[in-house]
C-alpha cells in the first residue's frame, strides 16, 4: 500500500508530487496537461475526500475558468483516460490516484463520517476477478472495489 491518508500528513506534499507526476505522465503520453485539467486535478486533490463534478463547478468559476459542466467533464474524463483520478460509482465522485501510471483497477476504503477515502492494493481483486474468469467462463470487465466503514480518527470521536 502506498501511503495511509488517516494518519497526520502534511497534505501539501500530496498535492504537489501529484500534479508532478501528472506533468510526467502526460509528457511521457503525449497528452497536454492545460491549465484547466491541471486545476480539475488539483481541486480534486484539495482533500482525500471523493469530489463530485458538480462541485467543482463554482469553485472553478470563481477562478475565472470556464466553468460549463461539459468543460469539467471533459478535464475529469482527460484526467480518467490516464489514470490520474478513480471514480467511486457508489459516491458517482472522484479521487486523486496515488499511483498513476500503470493502469489498475479502482480499489477504496472510503470512511462513512468524514468522507476521506483511502486507495487500497487492487491485486487481490485482480486474482479473485482472474479466479471468476477461469472457474466461470465469465469475462470481467468492470472491477470496482469500495469498501465503507470508519477510519481510526472517527472510530475514536464516536
Ligand atoms: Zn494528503
Ligand atoms: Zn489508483
Ligand atoms: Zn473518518
Amino acid at each position: 500500500m502506498t501511503q495511509n491518508v488517516y494518519k497526520a500528513h502534511d497534505h501539501h506534499v500530496c498535492i504537489d508530487s501529484a500534479v508532478s507526476r501528472a506533468r510526467a505522465l502526460c509528457e511521457e503520453q503525449g497528452a497536454r496537461l492545460t491549465p484547466v485539467r491541471q486545476r480539475v486535478l488539483e481541486l480534486v486533490w484539495a482533500n482525500h475526500k471523493p469530489v463530485g463534478a458538480y462541485d467543482l463547478l463554482p469553485k472553478l468559476a470563481e477562478e475565472g475558468f470556464n466553468s460549463a459542466p461539459p468543460t469539467v467533464y471533459r478535464a475529469l474524463d482527460f484526467l480518467l483516460d490516464l489514470g490520474l483520478v478513480h471514480r467511486i460509482s457508489s459516491l458517482n465522485a472522484f479521487i486523486g490516484c496515488t499511483h498513476p501510471g500503470e493502469a489498475h483497477p479502482s480499489c477504496f476504503f472510503v470512511c462513512r463520517e468524514c468522507g476521506e477515502a483511502q486507495e487500497l492494493d487492487a491485486e487481490q481483486v485482480n486474482k479473485i476477478a482472474r479466479q471468476a474468469e477461469a472457474m466461470l467462463g465469465v469475462k470481467v470487465e468492470q472491477q470496482m472495489t469500495e469498501l465503507m466503514g470508519l477510519c481510526p480518527r472517527c472510530q475514536a470521536s464516536a
